[in-house]
């Protein structure tokens, strides 16, 4: 990572990039990772996180919205890879919708049904 990354040094998700905390990942690149969620809610949960610092995936979209395409096609690209036909991916912004790690994050799950309305 170039070295005027936004890196936090208390954040849980930073230092899974940076390999100080293990997470079983799925796939990288120089932008995002993809890793394992540790409390799986579906067969496949999947993390997407970018790979620098922001509180949510609406401050990706604000600084740099292709990232936000990226960590969609990677998620996409991993959907195929797993023969996943269809998916749910998900985003919580803010406390009240879910979040708990505030290092955005997309959520993929799979191969299960999916309930709508989401609860
Ligand atoms: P949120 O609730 O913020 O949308 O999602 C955070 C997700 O991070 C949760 O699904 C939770 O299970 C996952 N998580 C929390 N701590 C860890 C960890 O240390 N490792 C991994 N792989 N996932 C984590
Ligand atoms: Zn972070």
């Amino acid at each position: 990572m170039a070295e005027n990354a936004k890196v936090d040094a208390n954040c849980l998700f930073c230092k899974i990039v940076s390999g100080q905390i293990p997470a079983a990942f799925v796939k990288k690149s120089d932008r995002v990772t993809a890793f394992n969620d540790i409390t799986p809610q579906a067969p496949t949960h999947i993390l997407l996180i970018p790979n620098q610092h922001f509180e949510n995936m609406a401050a990706v979209a604000k600084n740099d919205p292709s990232l936000v395409g990226e960590i969609i096609s990677m998620a996409d690209e991993i959907a195929i890879e797993n023969g996943l036909e269809s998916y749910r991916t998900n985003i919580n912004t803010g406390a009240g919708a879910g979040q708990s790690v505030f290092h955005a994050h997309l959520h993929l799950l799979g191969g299960r049904a999916f309930a709508w309305p989401p609860g």
